[in-house]
Order: structure tokens, then sequence, then C-alpha cells
């Protein structure tokens, strides 16, 4: 592996306009310098820069969708292999991670509240416990990490990664509230009236997508996000059909099959597949089909009908055909989410928009005076590097708010 990622470094022609980092990459992580400085002995100076850039970089080397990005933009590319750069940061950010040194200013006698501990929350809490903030994190599940930990499978992000992160963490200084769920026996405005001084909500998007056919609620049918939380509390049978063919419905597939099921089909309604190629690849290595232009229709005992859809040449739907029963034993969900409304509707003054997403200013800020929010709950469904750039400025623009109100606080006094 190491003489691996040092070929791989080695190979890197440190571009002076490096598109892998200007055009790639969507937090611009500084690869050729990551490179020149791991080169040159420097990994742990690298690892620092990365960190301060995305504190989530380790993460993202492992599940950012790199072939469109970094290395999809690597020069090397297009005379024969790009570099593998995520092998690259991997190493690095990995060896990095627990020995991460925090610096933190001067206290600031301020609190801030951040709910839900998903990227977009951890970067916030990090970003804010390093300006001198006193953070506490509020988590409606056991550990942290949201979907990094309850969605993406462990074969594609190995949960000791998260678990290191969680101990960092909780070594920083930052307050941890497991198995709090904001909008439950606590509301937001507890928090506010309790001291904190702002809140951030980062409580991602996790309320499964209805098909809204018959046959829905039925003991064989399940959704993706529900499964994919905890696999090992669900008994699916042999057989499975997985309703959707985007990166999701995937993870889902290669988990069922993981977990012993033999006979996994993918049905996709129309022609285009949502999932990228590579995950199609791996989806055909695990033995999983592929069954395009099933629409469907209900699901039963037996398993799920669909109407069969006809398409011409260039891909429209020009007829259907009668619809027909796939045997399976069980059924999965998978066609995206949307986000929960447990806060806003136990908060007075948090706009949302039409998709029940919550509505936020360019800075984060929502329309309720110190609550902030970001990440999926924002933008809806998207990665974890865009929840990581977004709540950096998030957190900026907290920074913000909060020196403001000590200003103002001094001058009054
Ligand atoms: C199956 C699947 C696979 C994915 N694969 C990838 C991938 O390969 N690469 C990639 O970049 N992205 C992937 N994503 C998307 C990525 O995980 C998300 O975009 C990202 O995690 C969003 O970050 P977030 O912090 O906004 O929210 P989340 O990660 O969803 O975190 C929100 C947190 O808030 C908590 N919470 C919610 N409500 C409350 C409440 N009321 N009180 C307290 N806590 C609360 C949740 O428990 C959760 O921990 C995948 C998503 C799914 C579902």
């Amino acid at each position: 592996m190491a003489a691996h990622v040092i070929n791989e470094a080695r190979r890197c022609l440190q571009c002076k306009k490096p598109m892998c980092q200007i055009k790639g990459c969507p937090i611009q992580t500084q690869i050729p310098e990551m490179i020149r400085l791991f080169l040159a002995g420097e990994s742990a100076k690298a690892g620092e820069m990365l960190f301060e850039n995305n504190p989530m970089s380790v993460i993202c080397s492992l599940v950012c969708d790199h072939e469109n990005q970094c290395e999809g933009n690597c020069i090397q590319g297009r005379r024969g292999a790009a570099i593998h750069i995520p092998s690259i940061e991997h190493y690095i950010s990995d060896a990095f991670l627990d020995r991460i040194k925090i610096s933190k200013e001067r206290p600031k006698d301020q609190k801030v509240a951040v709910i839900g501990s998903g990227p977009a929350g951890l970067t916030v809490a990090i970003k804010l416990i390093q300006k001198g903030y006193d953070v506490t994190i509020f988590e409606r599940m056991d550990k942290m990490g949201g979907m990094m930990r309850y969605g993406i499978p462990d074969f594609r992000l190995p949960r000791k990664i998260l678990d290191r992160y969680q101990k960092k963490m909780l070594d920083i200084g930052i307050h941890f509230r497991p198995n709090t769920s904001i909008g439950g026996a606590l509301h937001l405005d507890d928090l506010l009236n309790d001291g904190y001084d702002a809140v951030m909500v980062g409580t991602g998007v996790w309320r499964p997508k209805r098909l809204n056919v018959k046959g829905e609620s039925l003991g064989n049918v399940h959704y993706a996000v529900d499964y994919l939380q905890n696999p090992e509390a669900y008994n699916l049978g042999d057989s499975v059909a997985v309703i959707g063919a985007g990166n999701s419905a995937i993870d889902v597939a290669r988990t069922v099959v993981r977990r012993g099921a033999t006979d996994v089909t993918l049905y996709a309604r129309s022609k285009r597949i949502a999932a990228s190629q590579r995950e199609l690849d791996y989806a055909a290595a695990d033995g999983i089909d592929l069954q395009q232009g099933m629409a469907i229709k209900e699901f039963t005992d037996q398993g799920p009908i669909f109407t069969p859809r006809i398409f011409d040449d260039e891909g429209n739907c020009i007829g259907e055909e009668a619809p027909v029963l796939r045997p399976a034993d069980s059924s999965i969900i998978a066609i995206s989410q949307g986000p929960k409304d447990k806060i806003v509707s136990t908060t007075h003054g948090i706009d949302v928009t039409d998709k029940g997403l919550i509505a936020v200013d360019e800075t984060g800020h929502t329309t309720m005076e110190g609550v902030f929010a970001s990440g999926d709950v924002v933008m809806g469904s998207r990665n974890v590097v865009v929840a990581v750039r977004e709540a950096k400025k998030t957190a900026q623009a907290i920074d913000e708010f909060l020196t403001a109100k000590r200003d103002a606080r001094m001058n009054s006094d």
C-alpha cells in the first residue's frame, strides 16, 4: 500500500494550474501542495493542512465521487492513468487523525448548540471550538457520524474511522448528548432559554420518500434509510427486490448480498440510471441484477408488481405492457429522502421551503435570530464534501454573529 501511494505521488506533475484542485474538488483541497509535502517528508504538515481545509478529509478520501472530481481532472489521465489522489489523501489523513492537535483561541464565554453530528454538524463544532466557543452536540442516535455512520455501508466506510473521530471530538472538549432528539422532550426554544448564544441545525434528510402505491405498509416492504441504519434487524429472505437505481439503492443491494441474499435485483423506472458507472460495476460484480423500465405498481406478499415500459431508440417511453409480478421475499424502497419536521414543527419562526427544507440566507442564518442551518437539511440530499464546504461558511457566519453579540454586550455595559 505505502509503496503504491509513493509511486502515485511521484507521478504528480505539480501543475501550475492544478485542475484536480481548481475544477475537480468542491472544497479546493490543496492537492499538489499535499503531495509536495508528503514527498518532502512532511506528512504531518500535509495532514494538518488537509484537516484545516476539510475536517472530514479522511472520510472524503474514501467516499467522494473521485472519478468525476480530483482524479477525473488529473492531467495524467489525459495520456494514461490519472493519479490515484484519494489513496494519497487517505494515507496522509488517516495517519494524522489520531495526532490532530486542535489549537483553541481564548475562551469566549459563549455557548453554541449543534443539533446533529453528521459532517455538517461536526464541521461547525470543530471550527467553533477552535474559535474558543463552548460547543455541545445534540444527537438523536447513540453515536456521532450521521449518514456517514448510519447510511454509507461499512464496507465502503469502516466504522472504526468514525469511532476514532468521535474519540477525537470528545478529547478536544466538544460536549456530546447522544440519544437526544431535539423536538422530542427538549425543544429548540429550551436551548435558547438555557443560554446557548447560537444554535446550528444540521439534521440532514431522514424521512424516506414514499412511492404512494398499494402495499407500501406490508410486512415485507422496507425503506432504504431505515434498513441501512441497522441491517442486522431485518430478516429479508433469499430474494430481494430493490426499487430505485441510484447510489443509495446500490448500497442497499450490496449490503443485502453481504448479508446472505442470493437473488437481488435493482428495478429502475426509466432507462436513465442515477448511479455512477463505478457503483453499477460493483453491483454487477456482486451478482446484482438490474432491470430498467420497470414502473412499480403495487407490493404484494409474493413480491412487487411492475408495469414494464416500452421505450423508443431515444429512450422516450412510448407505451406500457401488462403488469407483471416479480416474486421476491422482500422489497426495499430506495428512492431518496426528505427532511423530517420534528424541529420546525415544535419551534415558531423557522421558515421552510416548499420541499420542507430549512430556508436560510446566504450565510446559513434561518428566519429565527441566532439559529443557523447547514448541510442536507438546507440543500436536500447531497454529499459529504458539499456538507462540509457549506458548514465551513456557516461556522464563519456564526462566529461573526457571536462576535457582534459580544461587541453589543460590551458597548451596553
Ligand atoms: C445510503 C447513502 C449513501 C451515501 N453515500 C455517500 C457517499 O458515498 N459519498 C458522499 O459524499 N455522500 C454519500 N451520502 C450522502 C451523505 O451521507 C450526506 O449528504 C451527508 O451525510 C449529509 O450531512 P449532514 O451533516 O447534512 O446530515 P446527516 O449526515 O444526515 O446528519 C444529520 C444528523 O442529525 C441527526 N438528527 C436528525 N434529527 C435530529 C434531531 N431532531 N435531534 C438531534 N439529532 C438529529 C441525525 O441522527 C444525524 O446524525 C450517502 C447517503 C446515503 C443515504
